[in-house]
């Protein structure tokens, strides 16, 4: 079995672990725990039998209180599964008293001859230590006994409700894995399943409707106007969506009848706000291992899935917001049921109390700081907080839970959470630190050259997180899409340079002579998993800007295979200026090579008389290097771009993307047909709503729509 397999196995059964035997470990609703508490409830309030200090422990040195104790206990426990309930929790009260069976039947014996019945004493006074055994009440056990029901019963649901959504997610990953395994071991198989499929109404309509379009047609690779964040594919609304709602019900359910008169939790407000308190918190609790597994660069949900980090993003987010709140709402309905029983002030103080309420603030903090508005702008001044604000509410939490030794979910967390930093240090560490070539090949865009060992894997849909190690730059990592050089020695990334460190690393570029900077990077990688593009007859990709080494090595990995080279094969590229061909000029002049491939290009801001090969423009007008450095260290041919990539056809013009993408799916019929992009948020969005548009009519064949951007 490969280690991933291992990991993967791993993940499930600890997901799974902690969802059924936590529900049995934390066993409130057990009947010998009602019964003990009943029994000490009814005994107490009868009689005294030890000084304040020894009453938690009266049961192990009073024999008195032992026999009244243990009569109360057998004579509820009618089964033997309760009866051993109840010796195993008196056990645990004395560990060194040695209870067991025998000893519970001679107390139990031995008291019966002597038991009084404190009602039947003449000015009995019970706040007087007594040396003889008594009857417990039996009016109040009932009443006690009945409210300890009600309440364990909706305490003991909320981790049997806590587990389940918790299992939730991964039972949804568990079949997306498998359908996911299934087309990479059979390809040929799930091809022509699929194609079959393609027939049904129902399918068309369920391809048209749910698994391509993003909810209510909404940006889903750009973001969103007002918010800035990301809707998810219908698919994976309706997974969040069902999640949500039983998050929803499962926090209001299944509430027992308040026991009037009660002298325990007197009024219903208290019954209800500290039953609401228990079981928010209990939920929040088993959701917070989720929270972070979801988080991880290496998930291994990741892995067998094959679905993209985005997507786990945003479960990711979805959880942590419910369990934010669900801290929140444990919160407030703990200090209004403290201040309701009067013991707010004794609870207020103690350590336990404090950590918690730093951990409910923590957690608000980062739900703010991790908006998507004030995410974006900062995003590696975000990262750094949202792991320390993390680390934080960890420890909060951890404290928090101690006392009441359900710190077990922090434990799972911290190894989770532990493991992902790891790999990600090892993935670091096996790269190594290299030396790489960066160059400002034209006012915006930088080639990032990495010298690559041999057996270091290269992919489609591969990238990885670069680390500059420069020293304001070294703490971020940013992600890339690799491109493999030719030549297989290098890792080579098209960056279009934005204000932070692709920003500086422009300038410092640009400073350099040549434009070009050797920079020492560390490299964490390869993320990402491949689609397989073997079995369509037709291949659409489209790309706009620096999104072509998104869609690029899928070509030249579908060209590989001699076969592929009679599908018929398009690609789109869509850029604002002539010189951006520049920097990508060597991979379009590979595809010469090859007849099937169409490429056009798109100059969205040029005319066919301003495409001079003038890389980098500005910086030679300025003088600060000479057109002839530029163009050697970046090795443009001399010629026009024009000229030299006869296999390229230039349309000046802006294009309509839905239109275009129109055009091509009708030409194909009833041929298997992928659309693969990656590119501007909006230009991926037009793509994706078009392709399940058309996806709904197009009768047989198979139609995929395969999106490589990722935004987060
Ligand atoms: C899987 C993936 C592959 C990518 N491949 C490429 C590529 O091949 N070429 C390319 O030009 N760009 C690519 N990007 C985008 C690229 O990572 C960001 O443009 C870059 O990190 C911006 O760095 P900055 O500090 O200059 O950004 P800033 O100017 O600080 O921010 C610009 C934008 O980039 C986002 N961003 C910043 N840092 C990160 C980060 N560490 N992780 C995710 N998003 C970040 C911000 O949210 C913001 O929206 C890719 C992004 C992802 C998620």
């Amino acid at each position: 079995m490969k280690f991933s397999q291992l990991q993967v196995l791993l993940t499930f059964s600890t997901v799974f672990f902690i969802n059924t035997v936590s529900a049995g470990f934390f066993n409130p609703r057990s009947q010998g725990l009602q019964i003990t508490k009943a029994c000490t409830r009814s005994l107490t309030a009868v009689a005294k039998f030890c000084t304040t200090a020894d009453t938690a422990k009266c049961v192990c040195k009073n024999i008195d209180y032992a026999g009244s104790y243990i009569y109360c206990i057998l004579d509820h426990a009618d089964n033997e599964t309760a009866k051993k309930q109840s010796i195993a929790i008196v056990d645990k009260l004395c560990p060194a008293y040695g209870f067991d069976e025998a000893k519970f039947n001679a107390i139990y014996e031995n008291a019966t001859s002597y038991l009084v019945n404190t009602s039947t004493i003449a000015k009995f006074n019970k706040t007087k230590i007594i040396s003889y055994p008594v009857y417990y009440s039996v009016p109040i056990y009932d009443t006690y006994y009945e409210v300890m029901q009600n309440f364990f019963n909706s305490y003991h649901l909320s981790f049997y409700y806590g587990g389940a959504l918790t299992a939730f997610f991964p039972v949804i990953f568990l079949f997306g894995g498998i359908l996911h395994w299934f087309s990479v071991f059979f390809p040929q198989k799930t091809s022509s399943i699929r194609g079959m499929l393609q027939k049904s109404k129902i399918v068309r309509l369920t391809q048209k409707h749910v698994t391509i379009p993003s909810l209510f047609n909404g940006s889903h690779a750009a973001p969103a106007p007002v918010t800035g964040g990301h809707y998810p594919t219908r698919l994976h609304s309706i997974f969040m969506g069902m999640w949500s709602f039983a998050w929803l019900i499962l926090q209001c359910t299944d509430y027992r009848d308040h026991v009037p008169g009660n002298p325990y939790l007197p009024t219903k407000t208290e019954y209800l706000t500290r039953l609401i308190a228990d079981r928010t918190g209990i939920i929040a609790t088993f959701l917070i291992p989720l929270v972070f597994v979801l988080s991880g660069r290496n998930s291994l949900f990741i892995i067998w899935t094959g679905w993209k980090q985005s997507t786990f993003y945003a479960y990711h987010k979805l959880v942590a917001r419910a369990c934010v709140l669900g801290s929140l709402v444990h919160c407030i309905m703990y200090v209004v049921f403290t201040i309701l029983d009067g013991s707010y002030t004794t609870y207020k103080v103690e350590a336990f109390w404090k950590w918690g309420i730093v951990a409910v603030i923590v957690s608000w903090v980062i739900f703010f700081q991790a908006l998507p508005k004030l995410r974006t702008q900062h995003y590696e001044i975000f990262y750094a907080f949202h792991f320390i604000l993390a680390l934080f509410f960890l420890i909060g939490t951890w404290i928090h839970l101690k006392e009441r030794s359900f710190n077990v979910y922090v434990y799972i967390v911290v190894g989770f959470w532990g493991l992902d930093r790891l790999l990600r240090c090892v993935r670091m560490l096996y790269f190594g630190v290299k030396t790489a070539k960066v160059t400002a090949v034209h006012d915006e865009v930088l080639r990032i050259s990495i010298p690559r060992r041999k057996n270091w894997p290269v992919y489609p849909g591969a990238y990885g997180y670069v680390y500059f190690m420069r020293p304001n730059l070294f703490w971020q990592s940013h992600p890339f899409s690799i491109v493999g050089s030719e030549d297989g020695q290098h890792l080579n990334f098209y960056v279009k340079a934005k204000t932070g460190a692709t920003g500086a690393m422009l300038e410092y570029a640009k400073s350099q002579k040549g434009n070009t900077a050797e920079v020492k990077v560390m490299f964490e990688g390869p993320y990402g998993s491949q689609h397989t593009l073997d079995h369509y007859d037709d291949l659409l990709f489209f790309s706009s800007g620096n999104g072509i080494p998104g869609v690029y090595p899928y070509l030249m990995n579908v060209l590989k295979t001699p076969q592929n080279q009679a599908r018929t094969i398009k690609l789109y590229w869509i850029i604002q200026r002539m010189e951006t061909v520049d920097w990508f000029k060597d991979e379009l002049l590979a595809l010469q090579n090859y007849s099937n491939v169409e490429t056009i290009v798109y100059v969205t801001r040029d005319s066919p008389a301003s495409s001079v090969d003038l890389p980098f423009k500005e910086t030679a007008e300025k003088g600060e290097s000479t057109v002839d450095e530029v163009t050697n260290s970046v090795d443009v041919s001399e010629q026009s771009s024009t000229e030299t990539l006869t296999n390229v056809e230039f349309r000046y013009e802006r294009p309509d993307v839905e239109e275009l993408c129109r055009s091509e799916l009708t030409n194909v019929g009833a041929s298997d047909v992928a659309v693969v992009s990656c590119g501007h948020g909006a230009i991926c969005d037009t793509l994706r709503r078009t392709v399940a548009d058309i996806s709904g009519i197009k009768t047989s064949g198979r139609l995929d729509y395969i999106e490589e951007f990722q935004a987060w």
